[in-house]
């Protein structure tokens, strides 16, 4: 076997490995990579509980000498624990370069390069062109000319990180040979990004506008697991499936000619029930709806495209067909306590109902419209950031310790300033041993 020449780190904190897989971003930029000529490294998935990720990283670090090049992919969850092990593990790598990528670098590029000197590159968004650039970059190729990389060269700091270009991406790359990990389930994506730009949300800063993969190539990629992995069962992972009433009707034909089921999130304002049905007869198990609160208001506030009442009858569409999971955002400034109150009634009718639902404080990921709006207004409280966050019963030292020397590169750990928020804490936590 031939030596490899890059290595690619899966640096997502995940509960679970068994299920999780590689991230398929990084899959992509494996395929992309392989099918430029690079020879790339078994995938790394570090495992173990979040509060002893570092200690994994910084084992795979100093042990995985596979490639003189390093790409890893981290969300901002994980960011500070991908950065200290790099940090304890820099005089022994020596030659190697290092790539960071995936959510957790977006918008923050340039602020990591300048404060973290070990990085060598670092990639914003979609990364399959940049990283084909970069790695051709340093076997002597030419300079890179994707939009969305910042690079190292001697003293100087190259790049702007703006958008990726809108290439036709994922078309030109094959399907990547994941890890399944016996999985029974695999993710598949048709599109991604959104024409949408609400205030929470980073998929427009991440993804760009929507843009969707050949239907054909889709379902390819749907056959050859079938038949590789006797894979049955898929999890659609678009930020939402095909984004028109139209697209979701295309997939369904596709897919109701072949024995699948599947998952997906949904835009609610393409479903009826007529829609819904067709869908449950194509395979569709179970969807996915962000609705994010009970009160208009706010859904306008963040520039939900439809109105709650409209949301409400797509849940109840899909609900006659199939398991619904709702979920919801809250802790915004401008959510009133009676706001957050009709929410939270709104979730125990939906319970009592049968729908699923998610919920959980907004969490001021780099990217968002709103925590931009609020940069240099977060607040920080070790204690309430893992309610937000979900993976930590406490927030690691390490984490603390970079999130409050660089606040402005770790917004993920911040609260937007919000008076009501202790009380908002105290009725979810009494509403959540209650229903
Ligand atoms: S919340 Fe949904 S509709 Fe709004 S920008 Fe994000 S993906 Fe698009």
């Amino acid at each position: 076997m031939q030596e490899a020449e890059l290595q690619l780190i899966d640096g997502r904190l995940v509960l679970s490995r068994e299920t999780a897989g590689l991230w398929l971003g990084l899959g992509y930029v494996r395929a992309a990579l392989e099918k430029s000529g690079f020879k790339v490294g078994q995938p790394v998935l570090p495992g173990g509980a979040p509060q002893d990720f570092t200690d994994s990283l910084t084992e795979i670090f100093n042990n995985n000498n596979s490639g003189n090049i390093l790409f890893i992919g981290c969300h901002s969850v994980s960011l500070p624990m991908v950065l200290e092990a790099l940090l304890r593990t820099s005089p022994c790598r020596k030659a190697r370069k290092v790539c960071l990528g995936g959510p957790g670098t977006l918008r923050l590029s340039r602020l990591l390069m300048e404060r973290f000197t070990f990085l060598d590159a670092v990639v914003e968004g979609a990364g399959e062109d940049a990283a084909v650039e970069i790695g051709g970059f340093w076997k002597g190729g030419p300079f890179p000319r994707s939009r969305n990389l910042v690079i190292r060269v001697g003293e100087k700091i190259i790049g702007k990180a703006m958008p990726a270009d809108s290439a036709a991406w994922f078309d030109l790359w094959p399907y990547c040979e994941m890890p399944l990990n016996g999985s029974h389930v695999a993710p598949v994506a048709w599109s991604r990004g959104c024409d949408c730009n609400c205030l929470h949300c980073v998929v427009s800063a991440q993804n760009g506008r929507l843009q969707r993969k050949d239907l054909d190539s889709v379902m390819g990629d749907i056959h050859r697991l079938m038949t590789d992995h006797g894979i049955r069962h898929f999890d659609m992972i678009d930020d939402y499936l095909g984004g028109t009433r139209t697209a979701v009707e295309q997939f369904c034909e596709r897919a109701e000619k072949i024995d699948i089921t599947w998952n997906c999130s949904l835009r609610t304002e393409v479903i009826d029930e007529s829609l819904a049905a067709r869908m449950f007869s194509a395979g569709c198990r179970h969807v996915y709806i962000g609705l994010e609160s009970a009160c208009q208001s706010i859904r306008s506030a963040l520039g939900k495209p439809s109105p709650l009442a409209e949301a409400l009858r797509a849940v109840e569409h899909c609900r006659k067909f199939m398991s619904v999971t709702c979920s919801f955002i809250w802790g915004f400034p401008f959510e009133s306590l009676p706001d957050f109150v009709r929410t939270l009634a709104l979730i125990r009718e939906l319970r009592a109902d049968g729908v699923d639902t998610a919920s959980s404080p907004f969490v001021p990921f780099p990217g968002s419209p709103l925590t931009a709006e609020y940069a240099g207004k977060l607040i920080y409280d070790p204690d309430l950031a893992p309610l937000a966050l979900g993976l930590f019963d406490k927030l690691p030292e390490i984490a603390q310790g970079l999130v409050r020397k660089h606040p402005d590169i770790f917004t993920a750990f911040g609260l937007l300033p919000d008076e009501n928020f202790h009380r908002k804490v105290r009725l979810y936590e009494e509403f959540q041993q209650l229903n």
